[in-house]
C-alpha cells in the first residue's frame, strides 16, 4: 500500500515537470511571436510547431491524465524544433549577432532546467540540439562562454539529483521504519503480555486466515483451571500469575505449532485445533489436561483436600466455519466437565466423557 503511494508520488512529480515543460515552451514560443528579438521572420513553422504542439500536448495531457507521455521523447522533440527555429531566425538575421544565439540558447537552457532540475536525460534531450546548432552556428568563436551556460545549470542539475536522492533515501528508511514498528505494535495488540499466547484479537485474526483457506476440519477447546479463586485467595495474586503463566506453557507445549492458542479470558483459554479429527482433538485435550497436571502446581482449595492445578476442557467441532456456535457447544461442554468434578473433559458433540 506505501509501496504504491511512493510509486504514484513519483508518477505525479514526472507528469508535473512534464507540464511545466510544456507550459514553458507554449509561454516562450507565444512571447518570441508577439515580441520578437529581431523583426525578422516572426511566424516560422517550427515556431509554431512549439506552440501548437505544447498547447495541444498540455490539452491531451489534462484530458487523458492516465496515459503516460514519454518526458525524453517530447523534450527531443521541442528541442529539435527550438534548434530549427533559432538556425531559421539567424540566417534571417542581417549581421550574425553573438547576443541572439547566447539569449537564445540561455532561454532553452533556463527552460530545461526548470523543467527537469532532477531528469539530467530529459534536460540533454531538450537542450542538446540546440547546444549543437548554436555552436555550429557561431562556428565555434565563442566555445567557451557556451560551455560556461551549459556547464552552470548541468553542475546544477546533478547536485540537484544528488540531494534529491539522499532525500529519497531518507524518506524511504522513514517509511520502512514506521512500517515495521507498526507491524510490531500489531504483533504486540494481539499478544497477551502475560503468558505470550494470542489475545481475542490475535485470535480473531489468526480464525480469519485458517478460515480464508476453506479446507480442513477443526476443532474449538474451551478450557478454564479449576478453583482458580481459591488459589488466588490463598497463595496470593502474584503466584495465581506465575501458575497461568506455567499453565500456558504446558497449554502451548502440549498442541502443534499451527494450532491457535489463545488467552480467552482471566483463567480461560481456547485453543483451535487446525485441520484435526474426533480423535486427534481428544487425545489433543487428553494431552493438555495431563501435562498441566503434572507440573504438580500445589492448590489446596479445601482445608482437608490437598491437589495440584488443574483444568477442566470442552471440545465442539467447528462446523460450517459457525465461530460463535463451537464456542457455545465447548462452553457448555465444559460446564458440564465442571459439574462433573473438575479435571475432566468432555466432547460435546457426543456429550461422552474422554
Ligand atoms: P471454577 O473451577 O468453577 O472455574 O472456579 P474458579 O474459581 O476458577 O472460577 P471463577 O471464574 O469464579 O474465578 C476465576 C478466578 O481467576 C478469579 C480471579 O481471581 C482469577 N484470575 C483471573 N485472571 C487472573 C489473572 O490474570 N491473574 C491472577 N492471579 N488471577 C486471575
Ligand atoms: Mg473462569
Ligand atoms: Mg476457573
Amino acid at each position: 500500500m506505501t509501496a504504491q503511494t511512493w510509486r504514484a508520488l513519483l508518477k505525479e512529480k514526472y507528469q508535473l515537470s512534464l507540464r511545466l515543460f510544456l507550459f514553458l515552451n507554449a509561454f516562450s514560443a507565444l512571447f518570441s511571436i508577439v515580441s520578437p528579438l529581431y523583426a525578422a521572420q516572426q511566424v516560422t513553422l517550427p515556431l509554431t510547431g512549439v506552440l501548437v504542439g505544447s498547447t495541444g500536448l498540455l490539452i491531451w495531457h489534462a484530458l487523458n491524465s492516465q496515459r503516460r507521455i514519454n518526458i525524453n521523447l517530447v523534450s527531443l522533440l521541442f528541442g529539435l524544433m527550438w534548434a530549427a527555429q533559432i538556425a531559421l531566425k539567424f540566417t534571417a538575421i542581417p549581421k550574425p549577432d553573438l547576443s541572439y544565439l547566447l539569449v537564445a540558447l540561455l532561454t532553452v537552457l533556463f527552460i530545461g532546467s526548470l523543467s527537469f532540475i532532477n531528469n539530467l536525460i530529459a534536460f540533454t534531450c531538450h537542450c542538446l540540439p540546440v547546444i549543437v546548432t548554436v555552436i555550429w552556428l557561431d562556428q565555434a568563436q565563442h566555445l567557451m562562454r557556451m560551455a560556461y551556460a551549459v556547464a552552470l545549470p548541468m553542475l546544477g542539475i546533478a547536485i540537484q539529483h544528488l540531494i534529491q536522492k539522499r532525500s529519497d533515501t531518507f524518506s524511504q528508511g522513514l517509511m520502512l521504519k514506521l512500517l515495521e514498528e507498526k507491524e510490531t505494535l500489531t504483533d504486540l495488540s494481539m499478544m497477551d503480555p502475560l503468558t505470550g499466547l494470542y489475545n481475542r484479537r490475535g485470535f480473531q485474526n489468526r480464525l480469519e486466515h485458517v478460515l480464508a483457506l476453506g479446507t480442513g476440519q477443526h476443532f474449538v477447546m474451551l478450557m478454564d483451571i479449576d478453583h482458580f479463586k481459591a488459589y488466588n485467595d490463598h497463595y496470593g495474586h502474584m503466584m495465581g500469575d506465575q501458575a497461568l503463566t506455567r499453565v500456558s506453557a504446558a497449554i502451548r507445549d502440549s498442541v502443534r505449532s499451527r494450532d491457535i492458542v489463545t488467552r480467552y479470558g482471566g483463567e480461560e483459554f481456547l485453543v483451535l485445533l487446525t485441520n484435526s479429527d474426533p480423535q486427534s482433538a481428544r487425545q489433543a485435550a487428553e494431552r493438555i489436561r495431563q501435562r498441566v497436571y503434572d507440573l504438580r502446581i500445589p492448590h489446596m482449595f479445601n482445608e482437608s483436600v490437598a491437589t495440584n492445578v488443574t483444568l477442566s476442557i470442552g471440545i465442539a467441532p467447528l462446523e460450517n466455519q459457525d465461530i460463535d456456535s463451537a464456542l457455545r457447544q465447548a462452553d457448555a461442554a465444559l460446564y458440564e466437565a465442571k459439574n462433573q468434578g473438575r479435571n475432566h473433559i468432555l466432547f460435546s458433540e457426543s456429550r461422552h466423557a474422554a
